[in-house]
């Protein structure tokens, strides 16, 4: 099987994951695909292949050399909830000739260079596209075919290699991918997430990030009667809001800079509560915006009755370059293995977190490679052949290099 036929068998599994699931995994019917993997896996002589309780897919490609890093490959099983992954029909463009694409004639649904960039170096290429009434699957079944075409490869050539774990996760897309995940049985020194976007990308950087709820205590009073005693905790929150600064606003911002994001507000006079996402990718300006937050409590509470608002700030995850770039070896790694294949490489800063962001931090440093999947989590999503095949390539030679 090659990389495109595996990446159509994977996308007939609906693995959809949920996130007002409370059981593990989210949705059940990610573990029917969990079982065929660990079934291709054995197939192809993977012999330790297994499911756990969480529906977590584990296998060891044995070292043929000693003496060589542990390396892991890591991709994701499930779907994103926000476009349906049942009976995905996806459609081969064998040439794309730059164009408009129709997806669905009779619903008229289609995509082109001018709506999504991402098509635009794509003319002359292979791609895989829906029929525009599902996602594709590619985020991240491209990821989990391409690492197993990679094994099938390694295993069948005699070239000599460290031992290679695999893990496939389900409900990355819900937020707890990296929950369940056993850093010490995976045994890896360092591992690879291989989950979306161009294949010249080794990602590395990530969101520091942190949520804050603002609950504001008011003091209601009969408006007839309320002069010089109501608080009104709804107008608390506006003028709390009005002491953040006003472009550190997800509409306003890209690249490295960060934001503060209400997410949420309710409330009535008496009480009020506001939710806030803080994201940035430097350390330093991070820690000024949850100051900043702090302060604009600290001014309410002089100017209104101590403890008119309580501020609660947790951290929820952080940018993994601070780990990554004490040792730098398996970026530049990757790096020269691109070159090698001829792609030119490339490093984003995501703008958002990552399962490889958590495991770096529990002790598994793991940035993301590009999987040559595209438009994400909708109907327009979909998947460049080409690029697929140019990833298989790169993650053969990143474990050559790495015996070398
Ligand atoms: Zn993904």
């Amino acid at each position: 099987m090659n990389v495109t036929e595996r990446f159509l068998k994977y996308v007939g599994y609906d693995t959809e994951s949920d996130p007002a699931s409370t059981t593990t995994p989210s949705s059940l019917k990610q573990l029917t695909l969990a079982k065929a993997l660990v079934e291709e896996m054995k197939e192809m002589g993977i012999q330790d292949a297994y499911v756990d309780t969480y529906g977590i897919v584990y296998g060891t490609i044995p070292a043929t050399k000693q003496g060589v890093k542990t390396v892991g490959f890591i991709a994701h099983m499930d779907t994103s909830p926000d476009m349906s992954g049942k009976d995905i029909k996806p459609r081969i463009i064998d040439e794309y000739d730059g164009g408009v694409i129709v997806l669905n004639e009779e619903k008229d649904i289609k995509m082109g260079p001018d709506e999504f960039d991402s098509l635009k170096d794509k003319k002359g290429k292979r791609l895989i596209v829906t029929d525009g009434t599902t996602l594709l699957g590619a985020d991240d079944k491209a990821g989990i075919a391409e690492i197993l075409s990679m094994a099938e490869i390694i295993m069948q050539s005699d070239c000599p290699h460290g031992t290679i774990k695999l893990a496939f996760t389900p409900d990355e897309e819900v937020g707890r991918g990296a929950d369940h995940f056993n850093i010490e049985a995976f045994g890896a020194d360092f591992a690879y997430t291989v989950d979306g976007g161009e294949v010249d990308s080794v990602d590395y950087e990530n969101f520091n990030a942190a949520s804050a709820e603002v609950e504001i205590q008011g003091r209601s009073i009969h408006p007839g009667d309320a002069k010089g005693k109501m608080i009104n905790a709804l107008l608390v929150g506006m003028e709390f809001h009005s002491l953040l600064p006003v472009f550190d606003n997800p509409a306003y911002t890209e690249g490295y800079e960060g934001f503060h994001h209400l997410t949420d507000m309710h409330g009535e006079c008496e009480h009020a509560q506001l939710s806030y996402i803080i994201r940035n990718h430097d350390e330093v300006l991070f820690e000024k915006q949850k100051q900043q937050f702090k302060d604009a409590a600290d001014y309410i509470n002089k100017k209104y009755p101590e403890g008119t608002i309580t501020l609660t700030i947790k951290d929820s995850y952080a940018n993994m370059r601070q780990i990554i770039e004490k040792d730098m070896s398996i970026i530049t790694l990757v790096k020269e293995a691109m070159k090698q294949v001829g792609i030119e490489p490339t490093s984003h800063a995501i703008r958002g977190g990552t399962d490889g962001a958590r495991l770096t931090y529990d002790g598994l440093p793991c940035p993301n490679l590009g999987t040559g999947g595209y438009n994400y989590h909708g109907k327009y999503e979909f998947a460049c052949i080409d690029e697929m095949e140019k990833s298989v390539e790169l993650l053969v030679k990143i474990v050559e290099n790495i015996a070398k």
